[in-house]
């Protein structure tokens, strides 16, 4: 089971390594910006220091209607493909 997936990077904080940027930017995986404590937590096991949240979050959802994947930009829950609405909650890992 994929936990989270993104893009990450970083950088050299006195004597150690530390995450500069990260986000949940992953058009294969799509996961939710709630996956970001699964991040938070592989970081701290990591011992590496990190942001309290994703520096960059992408919100995905599956159109109900055409069933094409979006990229919800400044809270306009409507499909870019077909104008239908788009669900509040994350629903990338259904097919219903
Ligand atoms: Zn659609």
């Amino acid at each position: 089971m994929v936990l989270s997936a993104g893009e990450i990077s970083f950088t050299r904080d006195a004597d150690r390594w530390a995450v500069s940027e990260v986000s949940n930017q992953s058009t294969g995986y799509c996961p939710d910006v709630i996956s970001w404590s699964a991040v938070a937590r592989a970081l701290d096991e990591a011992e590496l220091g990190r942001p309290s949240g994703f520096t960059h979050e992408v919100v995905f959802r599956r159109c109900p209607n055409c069933q094409e994947h979006n990229i919800v930009r400044e809270d306009d829950f409507v499909c870019v493909f077909c104008d239908g609405d788009l669900p509040a909650t994350w629903n990338m890992d259904s097919t219903a």
